[in-house]
């Protein structure tokens, strides 16, 4: 009897391929799914002013709340939602979310402050980004200047012609452009004179041990330089220590962005961080416990 059963259940239990195919389909049905019934979600995370300590500007973040997988992060999804074509919907969205967040915050009496949305490569080779993004502009009536666009090297890097016309038409609309991860992409600076850019953000990988590792320290020197001489701003991602920002400090870094002021929040608390007044006021960053 034993032997039947395991016959007959062989298809479910021996490939483990199977179970893994499985477990994918599941995924990219509840991705699917997710997006009609609006389980994503976007916390935001400030930018800093290194000098004034002020908050500038804030990064949209995407979470999906699952109501079976629970809180789940962007690595998790973003990937197969570029290979299941859902990238471009669910990329639509988060701009539309984006702007009009940051517009009703502007219309609430809250400080005139730029908007960040991380761009997917795939949305970035839709030949009509910029139009689209003017549309979600003007349905929105968010400011264009308020926009930040955020970019990997490799996002720009992959057809450099179109990427610098495409960058040049988001920027000729009033959009600020940022690379993101700064020096973990493609290896040429070739691309930093031909496209038009706002911002490098030097990746979290050179920020976690720049006060203790001098190669750190030297290749985050360099790219401040860098972007200095290119005329172009820097900001710091994933700043966590009062110890690493003493040194962006003092090498010049003009923002910073980490766990140290604030982790990414959900709307109704990043509005309290606002209203709180710690938009401008650097006496009101978290204290830090002593090391
Ligand atoms: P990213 O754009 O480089 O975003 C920074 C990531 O670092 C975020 O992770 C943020 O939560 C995390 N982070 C910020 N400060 C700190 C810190 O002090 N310490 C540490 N350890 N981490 C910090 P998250 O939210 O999980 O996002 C991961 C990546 O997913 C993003 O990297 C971005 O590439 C992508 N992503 C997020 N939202 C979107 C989106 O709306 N569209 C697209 N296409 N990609 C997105
Ligand atoms: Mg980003
Ligand atoms: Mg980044
Ligand atoms: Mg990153």
């Amino acid at each position: 009897h034993a032997k039947k059963v395991g016959r007959a259940n062989h298809q479910f239990f021996a490939p483990a391929m199977n179970a893994a195919a499985g477990a994918r389909l599941a995924l990219e049905r509840a991705l699917r799914q997710a997006l009609e019934n609006q389980e994503f979600e976007l916390h935001y995370q400030p930018k800093v002013d290194v000098a004034s300590g002020a908050v500038v500007a804030m990064e949209a973040l995407l979470r999906w709340r699952c109501p079976q997988r629970g809180m789940v992060p962007p690595s998790d999804f973003i990937g197969v939602s570029e290979e299941i074509g859902l990238i471009i919907p669910l990329g639509a969205w988060v701009l539309r979310e984006a702007c009009r967040q940051n517009r009703a915050w502007q219309l609430a009496g809250m400080a005139h402050l730029r908007m960040a949305v991380n761009l997917s490569a795939y949305q970035f080779r839709q030949k009509d980004l910029p139009e689209f993004v003017a549309a979600v502009l003007k349905e929105t009536g968010m400011d264009a200047s308020c926009l930040e666009l955020e970019v990997t090297e490799s996002v720009v890097m992959h057809n450099p012609a179109e990427a610098a016309q495409i960058l040049d038409r988001l920027h000729a609309q009033g959009i600020h452009i940022s690379v993101d991860d700064f020096g973990t992409g493609y290896s040429s600076l070739s691309y930093l004179k031909q496209f038009r850019l706002d911002t490098l953000k030097i990746d979290r990988s050179f920020v976690r041990d720049i006060s203790s590792d001098a190669d750190d320290a030297a290749i985050v020197r360099s790219v401040i330089a860098l972007a200095h001489s290119l005329r172009l701003q820097v900001i710091a991602e994933g700043v966590e220590t009062e110890e690493q920002l003493a040194y962006l400090r003092e090498l010049g870094c003009d923002q910073y962005q980490g766990y140290l002021r604030s982790k990414p929040l959900p709307a109704a608390q990043f509005e309290a961080l606002l209203r709180s007044g710690a938009a401008d006021t650097p006496a009101a960053a978290p204290k830090i416990v002593a090391r």
